[in-house]
């Protein structure tokens, strides 16, 4: 199917396609376009997957990444659906020869659009989505979807620690670490990782592992995409546990209440229960603790009993459900969960959304407090999470095995806004940045990496802290010219103290 999409791009000389390619041409060859149409008319011939420029029709989709942010908005030379790893052998390969900034996408979620470029190109592995289980290994494709692997693995009885949000790409997720579920128990994803197949920016395909390159292994299990291009991970997966999961709902007003009980709750609460908080502005605003437990059957109403008993809540859809299948919500949960309000004005429609996300060391009063004002004084569409508190199985991983910081307790908050007119997106944008301002009198020493919406250096060095400087000499090895760099970007050789 891809190839005879990319032999309609390349084959018509005045179709849609050819003159996408034309534009992405011009792009990056104003001064010698005929050249360069050459160059991407037979790299597109070699190509087994799609490769698309900006005025052909998908330009739009394949642009822009899932958490579209304004601010990130990156319009590229060329976007290559890759449909087989020597289409990325390929596309590395005609990027460089061509001093196109390369840009690596698996899932598409990057809250900073990384995946995405300014006039360069985006290696779009999203076909790249294998998922082969093998007893008590898997192998993925980096463009497999966390719901679609946890959904398999649970059909054979297995499971692996992923993410909260079923749409994420285990790419971009594992590289960075990986919070979801089973963090208290499991870890991050990446700590389940045993293998990775990499292409290397001088376009070899080298095996990571504890038995081959031990130390571009390490580097993969958290300090993102920095090292190599990812095909093909393997994971030591975990038999299939008996999950009681779902979402209880609050009245919003009870804020603030409920997260200083949240902080205590959690401090308590065992590793086997993992509790995500989300609260929007719906059509009746609300507050929601997202549950999941994984222990001992017999404990699971004890342990659930002060988060189903406070407030009292609005609704409460906590049940036995299956893991890999826990993204429905109970029928009398589902009527809380309406569409963020957005203001309407007489203007023409143009929705937006806005997210940055940051990590702090605790939920103290002072924290507290400066949530419930950015609530207090927030415009209509505001959303506001937080959680992947870090505790358990995944704070007991070393240094030596992975750099992913891991600060006790640490957690991560994030707001988000949509609007639904132009004129608006000033105010809504302030208010999540003043918001995220807000709290960094409370931020860990530590940022989550695949949280952080920006590229400040400092703060990438301070997310890695001790482990930088190894980063950076592996860095050296096997990207010295930092060909990789749209990235929460670790540089070669660079020494943190
Ligand atoms: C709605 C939403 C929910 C989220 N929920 C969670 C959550 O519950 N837990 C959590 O831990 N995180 C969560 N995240 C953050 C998420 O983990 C990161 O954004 C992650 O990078 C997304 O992976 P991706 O493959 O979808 O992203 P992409 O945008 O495709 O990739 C992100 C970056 O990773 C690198 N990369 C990706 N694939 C490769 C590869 N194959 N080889 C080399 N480098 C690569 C690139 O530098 C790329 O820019 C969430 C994000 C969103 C938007």
């Amino acid at each position: 199917m891809f190839s005879q999409r990319r032999k309609f791009l390349v084959g018509s000389t005045c179709g849609l396609g050819l003159m996408g390619l034309g534009k992405a041409i011009s792009l990056f060859a104003a001064n010698n376009s005929s050249l360069a149409e050459q160059r991407v008319l037979e790299f597109s011939r070699l190509v087994e997957g799609t490769v698309i420029g900006p005025d052909d029709s998908g330009y739009e989709g394949a642009r822009r990444t899932f958490s579209f942010n304004p601010r990130f908005s990156k319009f590229p030379a060329l976007v290559v659906r890759c449909a087989a790893e020597s289409d990325v052998i390929r596309t590395i390969a005609f990027a460089r020869e061509n001093e196109l900034p390369i840009a690596v996408r698996s899932g598409g979620h990057d809250v900073m659009a990384a995946s995405s470029s300014d006039g360069g190109i985006i290696i779009d592995l999203q076909q790249l989505a294998k998922i082969d289980i093998n007893g008590q290994r898997v192998n993925v494709g980096p463009g497999v979807r966390a719901g679609q692997l946890d959904f398999q693995l649970g059909n054979a009885g297995r499971a692996l620690p992923l993410v909260c949000n079923p749409s994420v790409g285990t790419g971009g997720l594992t590289l960075g670490g990986g919070l979801g579920w089973f963090v208290g128990t499991q870890g991050a994803a990446c700590d389940k990782l045993t293998s990775a197949r990499v292409i290397t920016v001088d376009g070899r395909a080298i095996i990571a592992s504890n038995e081959q390159n031990q130390d571009l292994f390490w580097a993969l299990r958290g300090g993102g995409g920095n090292f190599g291009i990812v095909t093909e991970m393997e994971f030591e997966t975990f038999s299939k546990p008996e999950v009681i999961a779902g979402v209880v709902v609050y009245d919003a007003r009870l804020l603030k209440e409920f997260l200083a009980f949240y902080q205590d709750f959690m401090s308590t609460a065992p590793d086997e229960l993992t509790v995500e908080v989300v609260a929007y502005d719906g059509e009746v605003p609300m507050v929601a603790a997202m549950a999941y437990y994984s222990g001992d059957d017999r404990r699971a109403e004890a342990v659930l009993e002060p988060l189903r008993s406070f407030g009292p809540p609005l609704a409460d859809g906590i049940r036995k459900q299956e893991y890999g299948r826990t993204g429905v919500l109970a029928p009398d949960v589902a009527p809380h969960f309406t569409t963020p309000n957005v203001e309407l004005t007489n203007e023409p429609r143009e929705n937006g959304l806005y997210w940055q996300g940051i990590s702090i060391s605790s939920l103290n009063e002072q924290t507290i407090n400066s949530i419930d004002d950015a609530m207090n004084s927030a415009p209509r569409g505001w959303t506001f999470g937080l959680g992947h508190i870090m505790r358990g199985a995944v704070t007991q991983v070393e240094s030596e095995t992975s750099p992913l910081n891991r600060p006790f307790g640490s957690m991560t908050v994030h707001f988000d806004i949509g609007w639904a007119h132009n004129s608006q997106a000033a105010e809504c944008m302030n208010w999540v940045d003043s918001s995220i301002d807000s709290l960094k009198v409370s931020a860990s020493q530590h940022d989550y990496i695949n949280y952080m919406s920006t590229d400040n250096h400092d703060a990438v060095m301070a997310a890695y802290g001790e482990n930088y400087s190894r980063l950076a000499q592996i860095k050296q090895v096997y990207d010295v010219d930092n060909v990789l760099n749209g990235n929460r970007n670790i540089r070669p050789n660079e020494s943190n103290y």
